[in-house]
């Protein structure tokens, strides 16, 4: 049992948006009271108390679209790479690193995957995994990593044509065996997609062969969609439809499912995503580091898609992606009076939707029977902040790194930064030594 007191709490409840000096109540894993004022200590003598000093008493964050694998790209040199465009980036970095990569390594890289995202305020991460170097038990490991952290995350495995005929079924086989795994497990903190490269790297025959095994479990899928114009080339060329309209054809659409990116769609597309249902996530950094183009997020939104926010390998920090999402639809559209209020509200309400849709839970939101998923975060605005203003200040003020205090379903993971049982000195240790034999294989 614990109580948080003393701070400014950003509820995301629209009933009753902003307190601005109150406290919360948390039993088990839930949260049992959120209330304006002083708490009587009495009335609580056997919670543990944390007083949150006047900071900002806040949902934890959700990330949509990660890739805990790229991790040990950072700093990596690629001495052959010679990208002219996307297909090049794929090729030449990604899958070249993803062939290399063992069990080991893939349970370190969502070890400290899920680390920079608890320090940066991100309680649920929603990940698209590959590792063609070994594709069975991977999503096992990455599940023991996030176990001994505490974070909820949603793992899934990229299904592919890429590397022949054994790696495809594998990957297959895994995507179903751990999304047995987390249907039974039903815990509320782990929860399994059935994860889709793109449709350029699978064939017609694969994508019946993926939709009959994800017909059996239900799961709904996680797929790359239009990141690049590339895909939209092979599509038509294999299925003389655009991608989504070939995705929406093998029933690969649906409310579960996350389509990421959409850059190259059209309004056909649009309303095919509507219709169905299905979720769109955005990774704006990914989008321009990769020189891919903009998504039409202004088309989105009108016509109803579900758009969440994703970070695509590129960071875990969300709130980083936030500003991005703002500055490269305004850039793009030479227009700055777009986006408000639907980009903020893709990470502070739709992302909780997407949750939602994945785990069965209710998170995101500081009320009554939601999940205890609250981050503390040491944010002292200079100007008036209340009920009205806080896409204004999560935008332009917050940042991932000022994140103070993590609670994960009831359990403190991070008090004052600093982890309050798991040793990351050793995970980080044993993370550059692994890293290194990587690295020794790619060069
Ligand atoms: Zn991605």
């Amino acid at each position: 049992m614990l109580l948080i007191k003393n701070g400014r709490i950003i509820t995301l409840d629209k009933e009753n948006p902003f307190i601005e000096n109150g406290f919360v109540v948390i039993e088990n894993s839930k949260i049992k009271k959120v209330a304006e004022g002083t708490p009587n200590l009495d009335e609580y003598a056997k919670h543990e108390v944390i007083d949150a000093l006047g900071m900002i008493i806040m949902p934890g964050l959700i990330n949509t679209h990660h890739h805990a694998y790229s991790a040990f790209a950072r700093g990596c040199s690629f001495p052959e790479a010679y990208n002219k465009n996307f297909t090049d980036v794929l090729q030449n970095i990604w899958w070249k690193m993803d062939r290399k990569l063992e069990l080991i390594d893939t349970k370190y890289s969502a070890y400290v995957t899920f680390i920079e995202s608890l320090l940066n305020g991100v309680t649920t991460v929603i990940d698209h995994h590959a590792s063609y170097g070994s594709v069975r038990g991977s999503l096992t490991a990455m599940e023991e990593a996030r176990n001994h952290l505490g974070i909820r995350a949603s793992l899934c495995f990229e299904a592919s044509d890429r590397d022949g005929k054994d790696k495809f079924q594998d990957s297959i086989d895994e995507n179903i065996e751990f999304i047995k795994y987390a249907k039974e497990k039903k815990s509320g903190f782990v929860s399994a997609l059935f994860g889709l490269h793109a449709s350029s790297t699978l064939s017609n025959e694969s994508l019946k062969k993926c939709k009959e095994a994800e017909s059996k479990v239900d799961s709904g899928f996680h797929v790359h969609t239009a990141e690049d114009i590339s895909d939209v080339h092979d599509s038509l060329k294999k299925s003389g439809c655009r991608v989504i309209e070939r995705l929406f054809n093998y029933n690969i659409l649906g409310e579960k499912t996350i389509a990421v990116h959409g850059i190259h769609t059209n309004k056909r597309e649009h309303e095919l995503l509507k219709e169905t249902n299905t979720v769109m996530s955005h990774a704006p950094e990914s989008n321009m580091g990769n020189a891919v183009g903009c998504a039409p997020l202004m088309s989105f939104f009108e016509e109803g898609i579900l758009v969440g926010l994703g970070t695509d390998g590129y960071t875990s920090d969300i709130l980083e992606s936030l500003k991005v999402t703002m500055c490269l639809q305004r850039h793009n559209m030479v227009n700055t009076n777009i986006g408000w209020p639907q980009i903020p509200n893709m990470l502070l309400e739709n992302n909780r939707e997407i949750v939602r849709r994945q785990f069965g839970i209710k998170t995101g939101m500081i009320k009554n029977d939601y999940e205890a998923d609250i981050i503390i975060v040491d944010y002292m605005p200079y100007t008036t902040l209340n009920k009205n203003n806080i896409g204004g200040h999560t935008l332009f003020g917050l940042s991932g790194r000022m994140t103070n205090t993590v609670i994960v379903g009831g359990k403190v993971i991070i008090k004052n930064r600093e982890f309050t049982e798991v040793d990351i000195e050793e995970i980080y240790k044993k993370s550059i030594e692994v890293s290194k034999k990587l690295w020794a294989k790619l060069q």
